[in-house]
């Protein structure tokens, strides 16, 4: 977690920074990991086992859901002179051996944990990051041809509140796996700051309903009201009757005149080249139910947020750029949602939540819907 940094650390200096992301362990059968701890780590053994156990296995889940799984898929482009046809995959299963100890070289394990333990390596570019952070996770050596690289995960011994050091070591478990930082929300670059305050209850998540990774098909997503002025303006409670912009939409959706409704997005369809909503309406068991299509806006790079992978494969010269989402989305997508009205022109975009921005002509506004917890 290094907010001064494009992405976690990599090794021994000289290394491209668009290579600082990518997935560390591509096509290898399994990865054997260890953990060494302190003496003075306020955590057992065992524990701190448990926890890496853990926080794999969510994060293993996180790319089953969205199909980023690396057991099967093709190896999807980033950009279009990349075939289809590549046979690379995310190594996605880790599993733990005993470490010798903190000054011994690597034997059988390809990634180790140091929990609360430093060593010069780590000293030096703890030396270089003025942030005191709380963990690194850091390669080796990479020099960008390699499919595997091998590396540490440090984690300071900070706190003894097993959610605070799980979600650490989720964030640089993340690294690992090639997610770049403000991809999800345990990847937030401000992630010490969640730590320190906000809500204990999004603490050893990996996305959250505010902020998930992205739009996913038949997932429904809650959306709050925000107003022009940047006044947050629920759309539960008294509050709604007040609001002029909501009124504006209800006329313009030509809904039933209800003080508040609840308001919901339902992807239907997606793809990297369209969407398919639906925006619901509820009100008092009565839902109402619009739909919305939109198209990516013209980008000039498709710069997906997924684990990414920059490389010189075995035989050839050029430099490739390959993501393993399947679904490597545009962060900005223009549309409309036709009700019974005339169509209101619309945009979505998916950066830190999931943003709904809605045209509202008889005001000639736009209004902002954000995703919400
Ligand atoms: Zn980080």
């Amino acid at each position: 977690m290094l907010a001064s940094s494009a992405g976690g650390w990599s090794g021994n200096g000289g290394e491209p920074i668009r290579m600082a992301n990518n997935v560390w362990f591509i096509n290898q059968e399994q990865i054997p990991y260890c953990i060494l701890a302190a003496d003075s780590y306020p955590m057992p053994a065992a524990e701190l086992s448990r926890l890496v156990r853990s926080a794999f296995d969510k994060w293993i889940s996180f790319f089953t859901d969205y199909g980023i799984d690396g057991l099967g898929r093709s190896f999807f482009p980033a950009q279009p002179f990349v075939p289809h046809d590549s046979k690379l995959r995310m190594t996605l299963k880790f599993f733990e051996v005993p470490c010798a100890s903190a000054d011994t070289p690597f034997a059988k394990e390809k990634l180790r944990f140091q929990f609360g333990l430093t060593h010069p390596l780590i000293e030096a570019y703890r030396t270089f990051n003025p942030e005191e952070p709380l963990g690194l996770a850091m390669k080796k050596s990479a020099d960008g041809r390699g499919l595997m690289n091998h590396g540490y995960i440090w984690i300071d011994r900070f706190t003894a509140d097993p959610l605070r050091i799980e979600h650490v070591l989720l964030h640089e478990i993340g690294h690992v796996l090639g997610m770049p930082h403000n991809s999800v929300y345990v990847m937030d670059e401000d992630v010490a700051t969640h730590l320190s305050e906000g809500s204990q209850a999004a603490l050893g998540m990996i996305q959250t309903l505010s902020w998930p990774y992205r739009l996913q098909t038949n997932a429904r997503i809650g959306l709050s009201l925000e107003a022009y002025n940047r006044t947050n303006i629920p759309t539960q409670g008294r509050s709604c009757q007040e609001n002029p912009l909501l009124t504006a939409l209800i006329r313009d959706l030509d809904l039933p005149a209800r003080p508040c409704y609840d308001v919901g997005l339902r992807t239907t369809q997606m793809s990297s080249e369209a969407i398919q909503i639906q925006l619901e309406f509820t009100s008092e068991d009565r839902v109402t139910i619009y739909q919305g299509s939109f198209q990516p806006l013209p980008v000039h790079e498709l710069t997906p947020k997924g684990p990414k992978f920059f490389t010189i494969l075995p035989g050839e010269k050029k430099w490739r750029a390959q993501v393993f989402d399947p679904i490597p989305v545009s962060e900005a997508w223009q549309g409309n949602i036709v009700g019974y009205g005339r169509p209101l022109a619309a945009q979505l975009t998916m950066a830190k939540g999931i943003i709904l921005h809605l045209h509202v002509p008889t005001l000639n506004k736009w209004i902002t819907l954000r995703s919400r917890s």
